[in-house]
């Protein structure tokens, strides 16, 4: 039998192939690799299918974060909210954009920002924002977040890196704060063939100042009007994004059937499975489960499955081993990170989470083969 690898990427291409050569082909021929017609095409469309005014592409997904922080023009050290349980680029883009980090606790059994966490936080740091994590594809609590927001006059932005397609209550994603950034990284839901990223709104005064700020602050172009950074997105990466975005919605839902066969066949184990937020449409970036039981850590049984698992030739993956608020760059005692005295429960998410594989294109026979290969663990 072949390997079932965490992931893969050229299956999921292959229906593209002779479109992605032609999206080449046709920037090669004019000639022109950056702040071109592709850039701007795709600007228009991703826009479009997001349901926001505007879209400004960027280069990656953690410039995105950088460029809608910087671009909301916070007093330098600003607190920033975000979830302890996250992505490191989250955390570093707060720092990039001069600001610092206050770690929130995450809900169960959603893993998104605690909204009460979240308040308890801004109240007592006088933060100025709040970075809302669609972990895994999961929607925050949007409505509770936005509130908090409301009564301590917060700017809120939406990380949409893992949540292309992600609905709640039937609003996407990136819909509900006054900005959203997303990453294009190959292996999101709507992926490049390299890096790229974006930020999306509905004011013009912020697009404004994201174009601003990921060229140099030029306007026009060699005149500064403020410090900027270089962050485009080459024509290349647009071309190919503006052929892969027509087909999100199959992605997506590729995704959610994979994702509810998984719940189906892992239904009789002790892992702890994902769990949808009322009213939410997941878009399962990652599939990941819990091994270990509510009460204690469990490493030692993650590591186990992990082991049994790569036996029978399934890979796996970790998302993530370090919560921010552990991570050694912070040491104790630094001045530039705050947060909540007790974050227990992310970090034993970070102790019990484990990733299997889901990617459109994975065979439904596969996903079976991985259920098997846990149920065998748990002698099933
Ligand atoms: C991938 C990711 C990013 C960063 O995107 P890059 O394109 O890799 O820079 C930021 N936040 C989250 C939640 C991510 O998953």
């Amino acid at each position: 039998m072949t390997d079932i690898p965490f992931g893969a990427l050229s299956p999921q291409l292959a229906a593209d192939e002779d479109g992605l050569r032609a999206a080449y082909e046709r920037v090669f021929a004019r000639g022109w690799f950056l702040n071109g017609p592709e850039a701007s095409g795709f600007e228009e469309e991703f826009a479009a299918a997001t349901e926001r005014s505007w879209c400004a592409a960027c280069a990656n997904g953690t410039d995105a974060l950088v460029l809608a922080l910087a671009a909301l023009d916070m007093p330098p050290e600003s607190r920033v909210v975000l979830p302890a349980f996250t992505a490191p680029p989250c955390y570093h883009a707060v720092l990039a954009a001069g600001c610092i980090p206050v770690f929130a606790e995450v809900e169960e059994p959603y893993y998104t920002i605690d909204p009460q966490s979240a308040r308890r936080m801004a109240e007592s740091t006088g933060a100025r924002a709040i970075l809302a994590v669609h972990l895994y594809g999961q929607p925050c609590d949007m409505p509770a977040l936005a509130e908090v927001c409301d009564e301590f006059g917060l700017h809120l932005v939406e990380d949409c890196a893992q949540a292309h397609g992600t609905r709640l209550d039937g609003r996407l994603a990136g819909t509900f704060g006054e900005l959203a950034a997303y990453s294009f990284y190959p292996t999101k839901n709507l992926g490049a063939l390299g890096d790229a990223g974006a930020v999306t709104g509905d004011r013009d005064s912020l697009d404004e100042r994201v174009r601003l700020l990921r060229q140099y602050g030029e306007n026009p172009r060699y005149v500064s009007v403020m410090p900027g950074m270089n962050s485009r997105m080459d024509e290349l990466q647009a071309a190919f994004l503006r052929l892969r975005l027509t087909r999100l919605d199959e992605l997506v839902t590729a995704r959610r059937r994979l994702a509810s066969l998984y719940t189906a066949g892992l239904a009789e184990t002790p892992l702890i499975l994902p769990v949808e937020r009322p009213g939410a449409e997941h878009s399962y970036h990652l599939y990941v489960v819990r091994a270990g039981t509510r009460e204690e850590s469990s490493q030692d049984e993650r590591a186990r499955l992990i082991r049994h698992l790569s036996e029978k030739g399934v890979g796996t993956a970790v998302h993530y081993p370090v919560p921010g608020h552990k991570q050694p760059m912070f040491g104790l005692g630094r001045a530039d990170v705050d947060g909540e005295m007790d974050l227990s429960f992310s970090e034993r998410l970070a102790n019990q989470a484990l990733s299997l594989p889901l990617w459109p294109g994975l065979a439904e026979t596969d996903v079976e083969r991985v259920c098997a290969a846990i149920r065998e663990f748990y002698g099933l």
